[in-house]
Parts: structure tokens; C-alpha cells; sequence
């Protein structure tokens, strides 16, 4: 079976701290971090299954000296690290073009220093991109973005968090239109060309694949959001969705996060986060579970991989960036 269709995989290494910042929680300021116990658990578990996958790392996590060591083991495990902003704020969209290009330099920087290696590829935070986003990238020469979550379900995971969140109604207007609108369901489910006004290059998009038809996502988070209720409509479901990519010939892109491998006994202070009642041993297991029928049907390559394939196909379709304007914050 070495002629499965290729598929990536990606871990967004979202730390303790942005959680605590984006629920307005608190004692962020001071970065605290879990990196020390989730890399070495993570790196383990992908070194057993000999799965090599791409790492979207936060650049203020990779500017603190407490990180270097956890963060360098991912680069010397052999993994792809990949830039996810630098301070983590899902508000990325609003933006200008001056303040992305210093997100996404100082990251580089700092992943650079640590790991040697200099990302090509790009995760928003909270799935946030703009046309500006998109520009800076293709300037500072990415291969790939992987920021779209091709769902109508962000108004809804909005209203939950807007719901939730301690945050102060001056801080809720930059997040307005976090996680995206409505028609983001509209994007397209596979990978596809930018095609932005006045530059050349088209930078490739490898979209957070979700259920073809349904448009519900499925990453693992999501995964462990519904075995809360029911493990065994969890695995029906993931399958489902492997069947329904392998019929609409989508190879997907699934996406991970460090929550998925900590239970609420790794991390007190995440309590108010989906699924962190449930404990470390038993996240992982079902993480294994699902990386194992994920790769049933499909070749797990990090992103990189997945983005040179594409960019060696000729009739990748080409796509006109389409954004609301938002306003610019001062
Ligand atoms: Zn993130």
C-alpha cells in the first residue's frame, strides 16, 4: 500500500499562555508555558508511530531562553517548524502590512536561532488571514499558507467564546470577527493557488480540511470535543470523514494542538477548556486511535512535503482572495 494519496500533519503549538490571554485570564503576561512537558510527550509519541510532521510555532515562545530546549528538540527530531505569528493574536486580520511583516520577521528570527531552520509555511492564529497577510507572505518568499478553516461554524465558535471569555468590552472590539464569518464555508476544501493582484508569485493554500459536504471540521480538538459524549460517535465520525476525502479525492490536511495530549491532571489552570476534564493517558490513546485510521487511508508527510507536491501540479485551480474590509485598528 505505498501508493496511498499524500496527507499532512501539523501540530499549532499554541502554549498555556495564549489560552489564559485569549480567555482574559490573569498572569499571561509572564508567558507561562507548558512546552516542557508537552514537547518531550509529543516528540515521543510521533519518534514510536515514525510520523514526521510540521510544528507551527508562536515566535514569543521561541524569543524566551525557558523554551530553547524543548523548542530545539522538535527541529532535531527532524520535524518542519512553521511560523504561527508572534504574539498569537486571532485578531491577525486587522493588522497593517507594517505590523505583519514585524510578526512574521521577529519569528523567523527567533526560530531560526533556535532550530536553524527558517519556516515556509504559515498558520494564523485562530485561523485569522487577510489580503495583507497573504502579500507579506508571498514577499518574504512562504511556500504555503494554512490558515483557512473552510466552515460555517465560526460565527458559532465566536458566540461561544464571546460567551466565555472574561476579556473587557474595549478588548472585544478587535474581536469582532474572530474565527472567522459565514461564508468562510465557501472556500475551497482543497489546496489551491493565491492569486493576489500585483505579484507574481502564488503562494500555495493548504486548507484545515473539514468534512467534504458537511463543512464541520475534524480535527483531533474537535475529535475530543464529541467523545466527551460518545467515544464511539467520535471514531465513527473521524471515519466518516476519511471516507468521505477519499471519495471526493480531497488529501486532507489534519491539524493538532498540545491540548490533545494533556489532560486536566497536566494543566490546572486550563479548566475551562473543552475536554480538559478527561486525563492525559486517555487523550493519547484516542489521538493514536485516530492517527492510525488517518493513516489507513492516506501517507502522513509534513506540510512542506505536502505544499512541494502541489506545487508540481499544473492544474492546481487558482483563487482571487476575497475578504470583507475590516477596520484597521490605530
Ligand atoms: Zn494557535
Amino acid at each position: 500500500m505505498n501508493n496511498k494519496p499524500l496527507a499532512s500533519l501539523s501540530l499549532d503549538l499554541d502554549n498555556l499562555w495564549s489560552y489564559m490571554k485569549t480567555h482574559g485570564d490573569a498572569g499571561w503576561e509572564s508567558f507561562p508555558s507548558y512546552l516542557d512537558i508537552a514537547i518531550p510527550r509529543i516528540l515521543e509519541f510521533l519518534e514510536k508511530r515514525d510520523l514526521k510532521i510540521t510544528f507551527f510555532i508562536v515566535g514569543q515562545d521561541a524569543a524566551l531562553q525557558k523554551n530553547d530546549n524543548a523548542i530545539r528538540a522538535i527541529a532535531e527530531a527532524g520535524h518542519e517548524v512553521g511560523n504561527h505569528s508572534f504574539n498569537h493574536e486571532p485578531w491577525l486580520h486587522l493588522y497593517t502590512e507594517q505590523q505583519i511583516e514585524s510578526e512574521l520577521s521577529q519569528t523567523e528570527e527567533h526560530i531560526e536561532r533556535v532550530t536553524g531552520q527558517r519556516p515556509i509555511g504559515f498558520r494564523g492564529p485562530g485561523y485569522s488571514l487577510s489580503l495583507s497577510v497573504l502579500r507579506v507572505l508571498t514577499r518574504r518568499g512562504y511556500k504555503y499558507d494554512a490558515s483557512t478553516l473552510p466552515t460555517f461554524l465560526g460565527p458559532l465558535a465566536r458566540a461561544y467564546y464571546f460567551m466565555t471569555t472574561k476579556v473587557s468590552p474595549e478588548e472585544k472590539k478587535n474581536r469582532k470577527l474572530l474565527f472567522g464569518q459565514l461564508q468562510d464555508g465557501l472556500r475551497p476544501l482543497r489546496p489551491y493557488r493565491w492569486q493576489v493582484d500585483g505579484l507574481s508569485e502564488r503562494l500555495i493554500e493548504i486548507p484545515v480540511t473539514t468534512m467534504p459536504f458537511f463543512r464541520i471540521p475534524f480535527h483531533v480538538s474537535y475529535i475530543l470535543y464529541i467523545y466527551r459524549f460518545s467515544p464511539i460517535l467520535a471514531r465513527i465520525y473521524f471515519r466518516l470523514a476519511m471516507m468521505l476525502c477519499q471519495l471526493t479525492h480531497t488529501c486532507p490536511s489534519l491539524l493538532l494542538h498540545p491540548l490533545d495530549f494533556l489532560g486536566g491532571d497536566d494543566v490546572k489552570e486550563l479548566s475551562f477548556f473543552p475536554a480538559m476534564n478527561l486525563g492525559g493517558v486517555e487523550k493519547v490513546k484516542l489521538v493514536s486511535d485516530i492517527l492510525s485510521i488517518y493513516s489507513e487511508y492516506f501517507k502522513i508527510v509534513p506540510m512542506r512535503e505536502h505544499a512541494r507536491t502541489l506545487s508540481q501540479e499544473k492544474d492546481l485551480v487558482e483563487v482571487k482572495p476575497q475578504f470583507r474590509s475590516v477596520t484597521i485598528r490605530p
